[in-house]
C-alpha cells in the first residue's frame, strides 16, 4: 500500500496541476468508458481531490482480528478466489469478480453495513468470503500459480466494473447452486428488488452441489426440531410435518412442525440443510430430506454461471441473465484514472 501510494502521488499532483491549468475538458474526453453517476468525474463537475485513501481505491477490511486498508482490486482478487472454485470457466470467474466488486461497493457507499463496524469483513455469513495468499496456498497446493494467475486475470479483465440498476449500485447477492431455478429476493429476504427475481438456471444437474441428501433417525429429527423450536412439541414426524406453502420456484416458504409453523429459512437453519428446496421422505424410523441447490438461491448461481460459460456465454451475458435488467458500469477509482492518464505526458 505504501509503495502504491508513492507511485500514485506524483501522478495525482500532475493531475491537479493539469486541472488548475484548465485541462478539465481535455481530461474528461479521455474517459469515454466512464459513465456518469458513479464516477468521481461526471460531466462538468469539478475534479475532486484524489487522496491515497479515496473511498473507491481502498477498502477497510476486518478479518476478525485486525483491520486493513486494502486496494479494492486486490481485495476483490482474494474474494473471488474464496467464493468460486478456481477450476470454473474464466467468464464465470469474471462474473463473480463483478458481483463481488458490486457487493463491496454497496458497503463502501454505506448502503449496507457490516456487523463488525468496519466497511466489510471476511466472514461469508456476514459479508463475503476471503482467503489470504497463505490460505490459498493450502487450498490449491501445486496448482497455486496456475489458479492465482487465472483469478487475477478475471479481476483485471473486469477492473472497476460494477452492476447498476437505474444508476444505483445493486445488491449483488449470489449463491453456490440454485437447483435449477433461482429465487425471488422477496420470498427469502422480504424485500422486492426488480433485478433479483426468479430465473431459470440451466445445466446445474451434473454439479456436486445440485442435490444433497440428509438422513436423520426419528429420534434425531424430533430432538433437533424440539431443540430449535420449543413450541413444536414434536413426537411423531409422520404426523407432525406438513409443508404448507412453497414459493413459485419450489422452495418451502411455510412448514408445520408439530405445534409450530415456521419458514423454510428457519427449517434450513435448524437442520443445517443446503437449501429450502427440500423434499421429505418419512418412514417409521427415519426422516430423509433431499435438497436441490446450495444457498439462499437469490441472484447469481455460481454453478449456473459456470454452466452458462461452458455453453459459450461471456461474463456480461451471465450477469445480465441472473440480475434482471442491470447495467454494467465502470467506477473510476484513482487506479483506473491514473491508468487512463498514462496517455498524458505530465511535462507537456
Ligand atoms: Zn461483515
Amino acid at each position: 500500500m505504501v509503495v502504491l501510494a508513492a507511485v500514485l502521488l506524483p501522478k495525482r499532483n500532475a493531475l491537479r496541476d493539469k486541472k488548475s491549468a484548465g485541462f478539465d475538458a481535455a481530461f474528461i474526453d479521455l474517459l469515454p468508458n466512464i459513465s456518469s453517476g458513479l464516477n468521481l468525474i461526471a460531466g462538468d463537475e469539478p475534479l475532486p481531490p484524489l487522496e491515497p485513501t479515496d473511498e473507491y481505491a481502498f477498502i477497510d477490511v476486518w478479518n476478525g482480528t485486525t483491520a486493513e486498508m486494502m486496494p479494492l482490486e486486490e481485495y476483490i482478487t482474494f474474494v473471488t478466489a474464496a467464493e468460486m472454485p478456481a477450476s470454473y470457466s474464466l467468464e464465470a470467474l469474471k462474473a463473480q469478480a463483478v458481483a463481488a466488486r458490486t457487493f463491496a461497493l454497496k458497503h463502501m457507499k454505506g448502503e449496507v453495513r457490516c456487523k463488525s463496524g468496519h466497511t466489510i469483513c471476511t466472514n461469508s455469513a456476514c459479508c463475503q468470503a476471503f482467503l489470504s495468499e497463505t490460505a490459498l496456498h493450502e487450498r490449491w497446493g501445486a496448482d497455486f500459480d496456475k489458479y492465482f494467475s487465472k483469478i487475477k486475470s478475471a479481476v483485471e479483465a473486469t477492473e472497476g466494473l460494477v452492476l447498476t440498476s437505474n444508476g444505483e449500485i445493486v445488491t449483488a447477492l449470489y449463491h453456490s447452486s440454485s437447483g435449477g431455478r433461482t429465487e425471488d429476493c422477496e420470498a427469502v429476504f422480504n424485500v422486492a428488488l426488480p433485478y433479483l427475481v426468479s430465473v431459470e438456471s440451466e445445466g446445474e444437474e451434473n454439479a456436486p452441489q445440485f442435490r444433497s441428501v440428509k438422513t436423520f433417525t426419528k429420534a434425531e429429527f424430533v430432538d433437533a426440531i424440539n431443540a430449535a423450536f420449543p413450541d413444536a412439541y414434536m413426537t411423531d414426524p409422520q404426523k407432525d410435518v406438513n409443508i404448507w406453502e412453497r414459493t413459485d420456484s419450489g422452495r418451502i416458504s411455510l412448514i408445520r412442525l408439530g405445534g409450530t409453523v415456521r419458514t423454510g429459512r428457519q427449517l434450513r437453519k435448524a437442520l443445517k440443510l443446503k437449501s429450502t428446496n427440500a423434499e421429505f421422505t418419512i418412514t417409521d424410523d427415519t426422516v430423509t430430506i433431499t435438497c436441490l441447490g446450495f444457498g439462499h438461491g437469490v441472484g447469481m448461481s455460481q454453478c449456473g454461471a459456470n454452466a452458462m460459460a461452458q455453453r459459450g456465454a461471456d461474463f456480461a451475458e451471465i450477469l445480465k441473465h441472473y440480475y434482471t435488467g442491470v447495467d454494467i458500469e465502470r467506477i473510476a477509482t484513482p487506479k483506473t484514472l491514473i491508468k487512463l492518464l498514462g496517455a498524458i505526458d505530465p511535462e507537456e
